[in-house]
């Protein structure tokens, strides 16, 4: 049935009817919602019979958002007999929107016999240039991937320094293509999310949201993640005021007064934005002057809606009716403490690694990065590192894509060991 279109005139019949309805609530300018449009696809194939999918543009039906509450896209609803059952903010996977509805619906489950020359776990750069490396080489390949293609870059509409897009390139594009350019050659995507490993023996064991999956060789293009403050409450905040993404929620903070944490060029950036959309912007960094490149310096300082509070450290988040209402900062040198009042709070503060799912297998180094040289070799036979994941100077899409053709060439070298 695909993803109905609902509006104020189908929402009441869609919302009453006999089998309940998954709606999403997102708007054009929202790039997470468009990184959430092929895993919401997949659901509605999944559960089809079971359930009814629906999308609401907020921006065309913003009387009737408003009056469910909604704060942020993208956000979606169960519906039943025309009552709310629960709803989810951002889920960071399908397999987030899985666990969400399987609180209410029994899930379907697949399995998959299949022995693979070669599983790709993340469908970012490195991802799909290692599935297109693959799939031209002949090996029969597999994307495991938990929201979309594109990864990281899918978050950003301008990528000016990946070479052959003369005009620059909208990250989101970029990732469907290099799918597309995959897919060509045969290379298969699951959306799914990897929830654990055994990656020791020459048959590799992924445990994902879909079942289990075998393969010869494994080539790990996680990428990273956002990090967080890791204060009490900023989990339950986030979409609540708490936010890592200006470019996605900034729309939210039109006329507001917002704090960015942070000093390195993602929070310069991210102030920046939000200086064209807030009232007033504040940037908090724990030292006296931004790590930001020099290019960030005069546009930030010329912003006459933005001040900085330097050498102070949130150390509390502030909060009211279950949203932010301010912060607490601690001055690093006197630790004198303030409050500070905000609408919003943007955390840029660098990003982790996705690594966790192979702690105690997959040797790493002190940041959690797996360790593996250019060739992506990790120290296990047939497993390898590529892209933002593995140690490296440089993380960038232009060496994300260099890392996923190594790893490929690598695993057909050990493949011809073990055949
Ligand atoms: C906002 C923003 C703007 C950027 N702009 C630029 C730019 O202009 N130029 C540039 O060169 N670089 C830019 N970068 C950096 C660039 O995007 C990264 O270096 C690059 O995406 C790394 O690619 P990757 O394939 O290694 O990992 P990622 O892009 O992080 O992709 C990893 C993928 O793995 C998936 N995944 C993770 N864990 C699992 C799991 N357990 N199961 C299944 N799937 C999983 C994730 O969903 C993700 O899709 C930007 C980054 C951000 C955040």
């Amino acid at each position: 049935m695909g993803i109905i279109s609902v509006t104020r005139e189908n929402f009441d019949q869609l919302t009453r009817g006999d089998k309940p309805l998954l709606l999403e609530f997102q708007a054009p300018w929202c790039t997470y919602c468009r990184r959430l449009q092929g895993a919401v696809e997949e659901i509605a194939q999944q559960y089809e019979g079971q359930l009814v999918v629906g999308a609401m543009n907020i921006d065309d039906e913003e009387a009737l958002s408003d009056s469910l509450g909604i704060e942020l896209v993208p956000t979606l609803m169960l519906f039943q007999n025309g009552q709310v059952l629960s709803h989810v903010v951002n889920p960071p996977s399908k397999a987030a929107i899985e666990s969400f509805l399987n609180q209410e619906l029994p899930a379907p489950q697949q399995e998959d016999e299949h022995l693979y020359d070669m599983v790709v776990i993340g469908g970012g750069p490195a991802g799909y240039t290692a599935a297109l490396y693959g799939a031209r080489a002949g090996l029969d390949t597999l994307v495991l991937e938990k929201l979309s293609a594109g990864g990281q870059m899918a978050q950003t509409t301008q990528i000016d320094n990946y070479p052959g897009f003369e005009e620059g390139v909208d990250g989101f594009t970029l990732g469907m293509k290099l799918q597309a350019g995959a897919q060509r050659f045969g290379a298969q995507t699951l959306i799914a999310e990897v929830q654990s490993v055994q990656l020791d023996a020459p048959v590799k064991v992924l445990h994902t949201s879909q079942g289990v999956i075998r393969s010869r060789t494994v080539v790990i293009a996680t990428g990273a993640d956002h990090r967080s403050l890791g204060l009490e409450g900023e989990e339950a905040l986030t979409g609540r005021g708490v936010s890592y993404c200006a470019a996605c929620d900034g729309m939210f903070f039109k006329g507001k007064r917002v704090a960015v944490v942070g000093g390195g060029n993602s929070a310069a950036a991210d102030a920046l934005t939000l200086t064209r959309l807030a009232k007033e912007v504040i940037l908090i960094h724990r030292r006296d002057q931004l790590r930001a490149t020099k290019v960030y310096h005069d546009p930030l300082q010329q912003a006459d809606n933005l001040t900085f509070q330097w050498n102070s450290q949130v150390t509390q988040l502030l909060e009211q009716d279950g949203r932010l209402h301010g912060v607490t900062l601690r001055d690093v040198y006197t630790g004198e403490e303030r409050t500070l009042e905000v609408d919003g709070l943007f955390v840029s503060i660098g990003r982790a690694p996705a690594t966790q799912l192979f702690q105690g297998q997959v040797p790493m180094d002190k940041g959690g990065y797996l360790i593996a040289d250019e060739t992506t070799r990790t120290a296990l036979p047939g497993v390898y590192a590529a892209g933002d994941v593995r140690t490296k100077p440089l993380r960038q899409i232009v060496t994300a894509v260099a890392d996923g053709a190594a790893a490929v060439q690598a695993a057909e070298e050990y493949l011809m060991t073990q055949s």
